[in-house]
């Protein structure tokens, strides 16, 4: 008999768009496009986009405004909720949870592990990585609670969870990312995904 199954998602690029880009288009702040891409040193890039968010004078519910425009993917809602008539699912992102917010009401609050900002007075001061590798060390942390976990995610900060699940899926994945992590299949749409969840529970 199968193992009890569990999924676990990656959230921006799978379910809702990237935070940053999206808050540097909305605020017209360029600078905040930055990611790991162009900075990979992350504490660097941090500090860099909460000393740009000061230099404007952005507070954290500024930013949460912003966010709160945004919507999930087209079809994200929709998949998200026929998934979680399946499975558990788990949502694993490197955000944080003062900005994920304004999207989980959106997503009809599923649950979701994240990091957390620092804010005081409204102003954003630091931020707190829970813990690092959080995405790996949760699948790992299921498994040994004799889940059988089924993964998917779009990106590099995605390939450790998916490595250490039994099943793990890239989902609107860049080219890079598709070519140098050929053992993960690689699915496009919410329909194709879905088909490949049921398939493995
Ligand atoms: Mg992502």
């Amino acid at each position: 008999m199968k193992k009890q199954a569990i999924i676990t998602l990656d959230l921006e690029g799978v379910l809702v768009p990237e935070i940053w880009i999206a808050v540097a288009e909305k605020t017209g702040i360029p600078e905040l496009r930055r990611t790991t891409r162009d900075e990979p040193d992350y504490d660097k890039l941090m500090r860099g986009r909460l000393e740009i968010l000061d230099r404007h004078g952005l507070k954290l519910s500024d930013i949460q405004n912003v966010i709160a425009t945004l919507s999930p993917l087209p079809g994200g809602r929709e998949f998200l909720d026929e998934l979680r008539t399946l499975s558990q699912v788990l949502i694993l992102s490197d955000t944080f949870e003062q900005f994920a917010q304004p999207l989980m009401r959106q997503l009809n609050w599923p649950t979701l592990l994240c990091h957390r900002l620092i804010v005081e007075n409204d102003r954003i001061v630091d931020y707190q990585i829970r813990t690092p590798e959080q995405k790996q060390k949760a699948v790992a942390a299921l498994k040994a609670m004799n889940y059988r976990v089924i993964a998917a995610g779009d990106s590099f900060n995605d390939t450790t969870m998916l490595g250490e699940a039994e099943t793990g899926f890239l989902f609107h994945a860049p080219q890079n990312v598709i070519d140098r992590f050929p053992q993960f299949r690689a699915f496009d749409t919410y329909e194709q995904l879905l088909a490949a969840f049921k398939a493995e529970l």
